[in-house]
């Protein structure tokens, strides 16, 4: 794209979670090997995951070229964050540690360093470190544009007096079902509600919006957020994806490919809610159940802990023998790491049951893979809306949310997957959205072009 010789210098800071580190990542990849950036990465340690380790490990070792540079935290005490969640925490943590970046980003460097990229969750904090040291400040947004367009507008809505209790009206939007809106950010005083409303607020002082999403995916949220319609005075947002999976991704991690090969083609079912969601345990077992009574061959990934290296007890335990027999002998159980993109990618694959985090929905349209939306916390329920708007998969909104209140029988769980599998409309549908989503990423591409557009306008800085 550029030579090295012009092409800017550009650093990253991702947060924390591999919903965000994985993104940045294949961002940083694609800025080296495809645009000859300079590129340091900013790496804090330790991770609250394990996956986050392995795959900063990975990475390096894959990038000689890239600069990694370790931000050390300060120490924090949990207790005075009011939050449960180790992400949220690690986030808050990395949050009071900000004024400690410029020093480590402030040493001369060759060329000199004129861009840094901020994931979402930590943009308020890190905006001013941006311009102590005079550099341009880009955010990687990694959800979807319709959830961008909530983080911009939402100070707008807590001020206002006239909204509806079914919708919340986002300028140049679609009305928004309060129902999918993160029940979290009814909570005032939750730490995430507190970033959310910093951050949203302070995103009209960047130079520019980094998103993971693609223009005909989203385009009239994107047109909205781009002429001014949602704020006043909000920097470009480009879009850039789908940031595409990468080779160091697949390293030392389980592939369950050569299960796969000798399935036969699109008759499989992909079952996985993601890294961080682990699901309760009376609706796991009737997940069990419903895969069984499904018919379908499948895969399942079952994660019973939020964070990985917590995770002890076998599936056995939390099934039964009995009901674990069976579900053995129709599909491939796996309690660990799985590489989603060899089996996105892999032609037995012919469903995906997602939480829809934004990363896997990127992933399921990459691959034309028609999804059964069934979103359990957060972002997940405004991209199961983006997803069923582009016809790319189904989604029952009366599962709910994951935190229990609604208990989801095995036989209707059995049934939707059926009908997943069996909608040869869907597939055609799914067929298509892989279709622009390659061409978003191929020249001309509009998120080819996303890239050039950025990266000529970190040169002018
Ligand atoms: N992922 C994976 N293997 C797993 C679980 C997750 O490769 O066993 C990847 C997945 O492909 C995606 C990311 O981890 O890139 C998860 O991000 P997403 O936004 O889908 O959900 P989150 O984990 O943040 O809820
Ligand atoms: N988010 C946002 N503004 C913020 C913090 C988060 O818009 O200030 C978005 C972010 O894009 C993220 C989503 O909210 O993808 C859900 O955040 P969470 O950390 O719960 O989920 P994760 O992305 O880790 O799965």
């Amino acid at each position: 794209m550029s030579d090295s010789s012009s092409a800017p210098h550009i650093a990253l800071l991702p947060s924390s979670g591999m919903g965000h580190l994985t993104p940045f990542l294949r961002l940083a990849a694609s800025l080296v090997s495809n645009c000859n950036c300079h590129v340091t990465l900013i790496t804090i340690q330790p991770t609250v995951s394990l996956s986050e380790s392995q795959l900063i490990s990975n990475f390096c070792s894959s990038f000689p070229q890239i600069t990694p540079k370790q931000f050390q935290l300060l120490p924090f005490d949990p207790s005075t964050a009011h939050s449960q969640d180790p992400f949220f925490l690690h986030m808050e943590s990395i949050r009071r540690s900000a004024h400690l970046l410029s020093p480590v980003l402030s040493s001369p460097a060759s060329p000199p360093l004129n861009t840094l990229i901020i994931d979402i969750t930590l943009t308020s904090a890190f905006l001013p470190v941006t311009s102590n040291l005079n550099i341009s400040s880009y955010i990687l947004f990694t959800s979807s544009a319709k959830m961008l367009s909530l983080c911009v507008y939402f100070t707008k809505i807590l001020e206002s007096s006239t909204e509806s209790n079914e919708y919340f009206e986002i300028p140049g939007t679609s009305p928004l079902p309060i129902s999918s809106v993160p029940p979290v950010l009814f909570d005032l005083s939750s730490l995430f509600t507190c970033h959310f409303i910093e951050n949203g607020s302070k995103l009209v002082e960047s130079n520019g919006i980094l998103i993971n999403t693609l223009e005909s995916l989203e385009s009239e949220t994107l047109a909205a957020l781009n002429d001014g319609k949602v704020v006043d005075g909000l920097p470009p947002v480009i879009s850039i994806g789908p940031l595409v999976p990468c080779e160091f991704e697949k390293s030392s991690v389980s592939s369950p490919l050569r299960w796969l090969d000798n399935e036969q083609r699109g008759s499989v079912v992909y079952v996985s809610f993601g890294s961080r969601t682990a699901m309760g345990r009376a609706q796991i077992r009737e997940l069990a159940v419903g895969l069984v009574e499904s018919e379908c061959r499948f895969l399942w990934v079952v994660k019973d802990k939020k964070v990985d290296r917590e995770e002890e007890e076998g599936l056995e335990i939390i099934l039964g023998n009995e009901l674990m027999q069976k579900v053995k002998e129709k599909g491939l159980v796996l309690k660990e790491w799985v590489d989603q993109e060899g089996i996105l990618s892999h032609s037995s694959v012919g469903g995906f049951v997602s939480h829809c985090g934004w990363n896997s929905v990127t992933e399921a349209a990459l691959y034309g893979v028609p999804i059964l939306a069934w979103p359990q916390h957060g972002d997940q329920r405004i991209n199961a809306g983006v997803v069923e708007e582009n016809e790319l998969g189904l989604w029952v909104k009366s599962w709910g949310w994951g935190d229990g209140q609604v208990l989801v029988k095995g036989e209707e769980i059995g049934k939707k997957i059926k009908e997943l599998m069996n909608d040869g409309r869907l597939k055609l549908k799914a067929a298509h959205v892989k279709d622009i989503a390659k061409k978003a990423i191929e020249v001309d591409g509009t998120s080819k072009n996303g890239f050039s557009k950025f990266i000529n306008s970190c040169n002018k800085l």
